[in-house]
């Protein structure tokens, strides 16, 4: 090989598991205030990044349209690769069911059912058979550290309790890309904390990438990369 070809190439630049350009996002009846006003952002495989800004600068919409289910009115978003916007609303949702984890603020877990059918029920609905799923999810919740409380429902669990069931279920399914909005601001401030440490640990352990939107800057310590949110753009 010539002296050179490779200094000449540059360092190869890791492949980006999401790569969004330029986003666009107007909510019905905004008056031309765009929510997102230019928003770019790439993720590698396994980074854990924070999005990082004050209340109404565009976080949620940005996670929304990352992971499809907003569509933006302008700009693009590439999932490993593919196109969001050339994918029908089937395979967009199917996209979300394999790929995507999602941890809510409000936890949303589903009362009538116990932590633990709470977690198998993407096991079983991604397709895998219910002994499988079953044996997985008390897996899951022992690694977030409430296996003993696995027959719960989530009424019988605290606010934190809650949020690592949730937490568990995103992960569940070894998602590509875990999106968490807010996972700490219905939580006291240890547990808040103790959620958003165990949802970054167990991303690592797993090699998932995590898109975190938060305003809180204790987040901050725990990820691989701080960006900032301001007026519907990244900086
Ligand atoms: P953040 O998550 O950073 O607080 P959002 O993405 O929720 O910000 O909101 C960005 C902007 O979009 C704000 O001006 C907000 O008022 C507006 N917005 C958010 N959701 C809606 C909605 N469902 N309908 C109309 N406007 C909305
Ligand atoms: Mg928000």
């Amino acid at each position: 090989m010539p002296d050179g070809a490779l200094a000449s190439a540059g360092p190869i630049e890791p492949h980006a598991l999401i790569e969004a350009r330029d986003l666009r996002y107007g909510y019905p009846g905004s008056h031309g205030e765009d929510a997102l006003r230019g928003a770019s952002l790439k993720v590698v495989a396994g980074e854990i990044v924070l999005l990082r800004g004050h209340s109404g600068s565009g976080k949620t919409t940005l996670l929304c349209v990352l992971s499809g289910l907003l569509t933006p009115s302008d700009g693009s978003v590439r999932i490993d690769g593919v196109d969001l916007g050339a994918l029908g609303p089937a395979a967009r949702t199917r996209l979300r069911l394999d790929r995507f984890g999602f941890v809510f603020q409000r936890f949303a877990l589903i009362s009538a059912l116990r932590a633990r059918e709470n977690v198998e029920l993407v096991l079983t609905a991604g397709g895998m058979p219910s002994r499988d799923a079953r044996q997985h999810a008390t897996a899951q919740l022992a690694a977030l550290g409430i296996g003993s409380k696995a027959e719960r429902l989530p009424a019988e669990l605290s606010g934190g309790e809650q949020q690592r069931v949730a937490i568990a279920r995103a992960l569940a399914k070894r998602p590509s890309i875990v999106f968490a909005d807010e996972p700490t601001s219905s939580l006291d401030r240890a547990s808040g904390m103790e959620a958003a440490r165990l949802l970054c640990a167990v991303a690592r352990d797993e090699h998932a990438a995590v898109v975190i939107a938060s305003h809180d800057d204790r987040i901050a310590p725990l990820v691989d990369r701080v960006v900032e949110v301001i007026d519907g753009r990244c900086v």
